[in-house]
């Protein structure tokens, strides 16, 4: 369901004032709305007087309607903030609401400022202040925190992963995702590392692909070659899985796998609206070949995995963080072979004061939908980090 200026008069909150936070995700493709408690729940009860179990959808100004929305690239930021003021300043009135936590595509300074956002609006936009901009137009001054997407992956591990069996370590680990691209942040001590300008912990640019790990024509969105990410991700692996399927040399080394290499080959990854799709396909037949022990599959996957195998040990001699977790459509789907894949590799390379048994159980999935945690973390950002006054309890 899409919250609209018009129903968002309707909705009506189980709770109020300090124990709602509103989530917004606000991804490349797409933007959700959630008010959430302090336990990261849905305590939205009802709009036009029907119940909703999950949240809204928001439609937010993007880059590829600039020109039907006739603005400039420029002017994108200041116009979703008025969407979004338009939305909810009625609601943050009349429930009181406080706290905003909003996770952003794109890498997020500590003081709020959205470096880029070129999914969102285009290559020439930078260094936005956003945070400053919803807390003045949303009339939520320092009740704003902001990050990306890994942020609140990070956000939800320390809320909510404690609770797991066994327990995750929520003060000091790395949340890492493996989908269409590879993300990560890094918790030390209950901090998230941002780093000096907001780009800190992001394994998915370390420049450590080997060359017979690189893709051919294939670079980082960054426009690195070496980066993880051009190798390791997910649609670097359906790439990876396509340039193997039609090599002869390939094809004669894994005659058994003929028929998985057959319809590899069938499958086109040329541009076009049918790409993503095809990304997907191939993904499928080679993570089933994978669980299913095919050698091709296995060879494949081995190289899209040892580059992450190397970034987390080469983070874990640095920073000895010991815990690793992982989400992301593509790790999750692997499951128990991702976390096989990686640690045998682990164990070859080796970490320095670390045992192999300790490396035969290093990484583990958490295994949440990230509809759950992309937008129940931002809740929990904002519910840990905004100060909240303490008005009528002056001693
Ligand atoms: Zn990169």
């Amino acid at each position: 369901m899409e919250l609209t200026p018009q129903n968002a008069q309707t909705v009506e909150l189980s709770k109020s004032g300090d124990d709602v936070a509103i989530a917004i995700e606000h991804g490349g493709t797409r933007a959700r709305i959630d008010f959430v408690d302090r336990e990261g729940e849905s305590i939205i009860s009802a709009v036009e007087g029907r119940s909703v179990s999950e949240g809204f959808e928001i439609e937010l100004p993007n880059y590829q309607r600039v020109g039907e929305l006739g603005a400039r690239p420029a002017d994108l930021p200041q116009m979703t903030v008025n969407v979004l003021r338009d939305l909810l300043r009625p609601m943050i009135d009349e429930f009181g609401i406080r706290k905003l936590g909003y996770s952003i595509a794109g890498p997020v300074t500590e003081e709020g400022v959205v470096l880029k956002g070129a999914q969102l609006w285009g290559e020439t936009v930078t260094g936005v202040r956003y945070r400053d901009l919803l807390e003045e137009e949303l009339g939520l001054l320092g009740g704003v925190v902001l990050g990306n997407d890994m942020w609140a992956a990070a956000h939800d591990i320390m809320a909510h992963g404690g609770a797991w069996s066994p327990p995750f370590n929520v003060e000091s680990f790395c949340v890492i995702t493996v989908s269409s691209g590879v993300g990560s942040k890094v918790v030390l001590k209950g901090d998230i590392q941002l780093g000096v300008s907001g780009t800190g912990g992001e394994i998915g640019h370390m420049p450590i692909l080997h060359p017979d790990e690189m893709i051919p024509g294939r670079i980082c969105g960054c426009g690195g070659r070496y980066c993880l990410e051009a190798g390791s991700s997910g649609n670097a692996n359906a790439y990876r899985t396509k340039a193997e399927a039609e090599s002869p040399a390939v094809q004669a080394t894994f005659a058994a796998s003929a028929e998985l290499i057959g319809r590899i080959r069938r499958i086109d990854l040329s541009p076009g609206p049918d790409l993503a799709e095809c990304v997907r396909a191939i993904n499928q037949a080679v993570i089933e070949g994978g669980k299913q022990n095919d050698s091709f599959a296995l060879h494949v996957l081995d190289r899209t995995i040892r580059p992450i195998a190397r970034a987390v040990a080469a983070l874990e001699v640095q920073l000895n963080i010991e815990n690793f977790y992982f989400v992301g459509g593509f790790a999750l789907a692997l499951g128990e072979t991702f976390l096989r894949i990686l640690r045998g590799h682990i164990i070859e390379m080796g970490i320095i004061g670390r045992t192999r048994q300790q490396l035969e159980r290093i990484g583990r999935l958490y295994n949440e939908p990230e509809q759950k945690w992309g937008i129940r973390g931002v809740g929990m950002a904002a519910h840990r980090l905004v100060k909240t006054s303490v008005r009528g309890h002056h001693t």
